[in-house]
């Protein structure tokens, strides 16, 4: 409490560069303080968001409403041939890791920001690979009962960008893996390859939350829906929200300083000085120009907060 800082920018902690002031703001560096932090919100009847590296957020203009906390909980380690790292590390550092190792499963994930509990948390992927493919365990903070847990995998009810943790109020502390040996040298050479395709897709100085919406399950359309996409769009069984957006004509749209990537529909940079509000207006428009054309309707990958749901 006494080290809760007032009136914290939170633009300053994504990597949209957007989003108003946190009432409290707390940098936790152990479990402890972490789930004291918490406790301490539930005393006080305030609400509270743990946040990593900030890479998946649409903040409010009129920021949150409570206690921000950000998770600086790091460390890796080997544990009998498994790796046990702490949910604030660097998803980048222990990836990393996994390569100086030799054990293959997450080196295509590289360039991926933020940290392994906001990667578990959205089950975060690219290139084939997940962050669950050889998750073993998670221990997480349960803030409803106020109790320590630690889940297999099974438990976690891991899907394509969701989780069990995005529906319940469970604060994720540490994560086990065991990932399976390889070629160290192979294992780099295919994480530069993969480095070099991202930073042609996202220069470092690009201000945005990654891909806004998800891509869509194929199986889940409707018949009727799906015969309107070219098979050929359909890759690894489901269809690109870029494809769909860019066919709804919203390249280079733009609402204020927010404007639709020229190079990728799914992609809504903040060009300079840009708000929550205007992102909001742009991402709707999106959502239903996509749902007018098609019948589908794009779901948001990116958290908001303090905003309220898209609707169409
Ligand atoms: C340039 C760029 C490229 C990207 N490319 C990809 C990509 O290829 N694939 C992909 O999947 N994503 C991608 N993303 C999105 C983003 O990097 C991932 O979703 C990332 O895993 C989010 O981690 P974070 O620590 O930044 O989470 P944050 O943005 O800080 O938080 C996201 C959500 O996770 C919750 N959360 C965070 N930590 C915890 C915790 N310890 N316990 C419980 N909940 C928690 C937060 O409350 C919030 O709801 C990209 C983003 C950017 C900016």
């Amino acid at each position: 409490m006494s080290n809760w800082q007032k009136n914290i920018p939170l633009k300053n902690f994504t990597t949209l560069q957007i989003g108003g002031s946190a009432q409290y703001f707390f940098v936790a560096k152990t479990a402890q303080e972490l789930t004291n932090a918490i406790r301490s919100t539930k005393d006080q009847k305030i609400s509270f968001l743990v946040v990593g590296g900030g890479s998946n957020l649409l903040i409010a203009d009129e920021g949150y409403p409570g206690l921000i906390i950000k998770n600086a909980l790091s460390g890796i380690k080997n544990q009998q041939k498994k790796i046990l790292v702490q949910s604030g590390t660097a998803l980048q550092e222990l990836i990393d890791f996994t390569i100086k190792q030799g054990v293959a499963g997450l080196q295509k994930m590289t360039g991926i920001p933020g940290t392994v509990g906001g990667a578990i948390y959205g089950n975060a992927g690219a290139y084939g690979q997940t962050i669950s493919d050889y998750l073993v365990e998670v221990t997480f903070f349960n803030s409803k009962t106020n109790k320590q847990e630690t889940w297999d995998t099974k438990r976690c009810k891991f899907g394509y960008r969701d989780s069990a943790f995005k529906h319940q109020s469970l604060i994720i502390l540490e994560a086990v893996f065991q990932l399976p040996t390889a070629d160290a040298s192979i294992l780099k050479k295919e994480a530069a390859e993969t480095l070099a395709l991202r930073l042609a897709k996202y220069p470092p100085t690009l201000k945005c939350p990654g891909s806004f919406f998800k891509n869509v399950i194929a199986q889940d359309l409707d018949p009727t829906i799906l015969r309107k996409i070219p098979s050929e769009k359909i890759t690894f069984g489901k269809i690109p929200a870029g494809f769909l957006l860019e066919t709804a004509g919203l390249k280079e749209a733009q609402v204020g300083q927010i404007q639709v990537s020229p190079n990728h529909a799914n992609l809504f940079i903040n060009l300079g000085n840009g708000s929550a509000f205007d992102f909001y207006q742009l991402a709707q428009l999106a959502q239903q120009k996509v749902w007018d054309k098609f019948g589908i309707k794009l779901e948001p990958e990116v958290q908001l907060v303090n905003l309220p749901a898209l609707r169409i």
